[in-house]
């Protein structure tokens, strides 16, 4: 059976180096790019690189990368038959799937139904449940009377923490040791989840105190079929944002490693997923691993994981989303070394963080045997004000962990960024700290780290 054609013509609904990595997928398939910018990202250089480049609206997001109907104007007037959201903005929207679908585009993504099932983390964890994924002990569903949810926490024991069905960045989530603590964080979260979401059901389970961030990436296509690509660490983190990822998991047992992966694949076969898929875990002491979340789209952090099987997850998901089966299977996909990446960001490590927006009069790469630099910024940039505040994604691969290590302390070295402030420095010391070295630090690492 010939297979089905690719698109002619896509619209990337998004901005920075997402836009720019799915612009360059596009550019190697022989697919047409549409890029689309807001009044903050004109004449920003990656836009360049598409094939047309459309203004979408005013800098707010609201008004542009956000906005449906001027991202559906500009897929009609530019006959984009697909669109790609990469990640954030409306990459895990259902509606906007769903407009899509009715509009005649492709959404480079699941369908609305398979995003909704697994985008809500209640329904994602009953799903978890009939597919013999391990979920963290807690409450069936969302939480309708208090009492029950004190018995509930009674049973599985303290701490435990109060969570949003439609949560999303670490809002309407609370953590109670007590019984009086449970009742309050009970009302708050619900009343912060109805206001940031629209949605105030909560649910509760279980508050595991140190626990590392495993999640795996998957693929499944619209004929049934789901792989895994392996896991990725991702523990290093602040304020719930990752800053470091790494493949494979430092010391993960090869047995956990195959039951946590499977596990994945399992869990999106289940939902009739197509499309790239990363599946979030939180993994105790003893490795012992629990369902955190299911993000339905590109992750930021998908390089790493291309970097150790070889395999470009962009063009599979296009792939994917034409109809064309997975060129390989699970058997097929063998990793090779081991792969971090370090997030650099627009910000003060020095000064908490603070953001430090504005041009850049030097960017000077770093380069050399596996080194990969996934940005969108060169010398002249100006960093804008209105969004995230990543600029670059370094990317380091080699033989083992250790010369990986050393391979991106030599990178960072190199690094040269001008006048703003950035994460390098501190991606410099970690690459420098023994625990980092170790392997296999908590999620509360870092910010221990970072107040002594
Ligand atoms: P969000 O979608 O808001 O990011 P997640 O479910 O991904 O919410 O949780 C965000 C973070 O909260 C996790 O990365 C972890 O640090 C913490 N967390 C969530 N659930 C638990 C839990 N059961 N035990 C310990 N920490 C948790």
């Amino acid at each position: 059976m010939p297979s089905p054609p690719l698109f002619s013509r896509i619209l990337i609904a998004n901005r920075g180096e997402i836009a720019l990595r799915i612009i360059r997928a596009c550019r190697e398939m022989g697919i047409e790019s549409v890029a689309v910018f807001s009044e903050a990202d004109r004449g920003a250089p990656y836009l360049r690189m598409a094939d047309r480049a459309i203004c979408i609206g005013a800098g707010p997001a609201a008004e542009s990368y956000l906005n449906i109907p001027r991202i559906i104007s500009a897929a009609e007037i530019s006959n984009a038959d697909a669109i790609h959201p990469g990640y954030g903005f409306l990459a895990e929207n259902a509606h906007f799937a769903e407009v899509c679908r009715d509009c005649r585009i492709e959404f480079i993504g699941p369908s609305p139904e398979a995003m909704a099932k697994l985008g809500d983390k209640v329904s994602c964890k009953q799903t978890a449940r009939a597919a013999k994924v391990p979920v963290f002990p807690g409450s069936d569903g969302a939480i309708e009377d208090e009492e029950v949810a004190v018995q509930v926490a009674q049973k599985i024991g303290y701490p435990v923490i109060v969570k949003a069905a439609a949560g999303g960045g670490g809002r309407g989530m609370r953590v109670a040791h007590n019984e009086i603590a449970l009742r309050a964080g009970l009302k708050s979260a619900t009343q912060e989840a109805a206001a940031a979401f629209g949605n105030g059901a909560v649910y509760i389970e279980k508050f595991l105190e140190r626990a590392r961030h495993v999640e795996v990436q998957v693929l499944g296509d619209k004929q049934g079929n789901a792989v895994h690509l392996y896991e990725r660490d991702c523990s290093v983190q602040r304020r719930h944002q990752k800053l470091i990822e790494e493949a494979p998991g430092p010391g993960i047992d090869p047995k956990k490693r195959e039951e946590v992966c499977k596990s994945a694949a399992r869990l999106i076969r289940a939902a009739n997923y197509h499309g790239a898929a990363t599946v979030e875990f939180l993994m105790d002491e003893k490795q012992n691993f629990y369902l955190l979340e299911v993000n339905t789209r590109v992750q930021v952090e998908h390089p790493v994981t291309e970097l150790i099987t070889g395999i470009d997850i962009v063009r599979t998901m296009i792939e994917a989303a034409a109809g064309r089966p997975l060129p390989f299977r699970q058997r097929d996909i063998v990793t090779r070394g081991h792969a971090i990446e370090c997030r650099i960001n627009a910000e003060d490590p020095a000064r908490n963080f603070a953001p430090s927006p504005g041009a850049i009069t030097r960017f000077e790469p770093p380069g050399g045997p596996g080194v990969r630099v996934d940005t969108h910024a060169v010398t002249g940039y100006r960093v804008p004000t209105n969004y995230d505040s990543m600029i670059c994604k370094l990317l380091v691969h080699a033989d083992d962990r250790e010369r990986a290590i050393a391979r991106m302390s030599r990178a960072l070295r190199e690094f040269v960024i001008e006048p703003i402030k950035t994460t390098i420095p501190l991606h410099r010391e970690l690459m420098n700290d023994a625990g980092f070295s170790r392997g296999g630090v908590d999620i509360h690492y870092l910010e221990r780290l970072l107040k002594k």
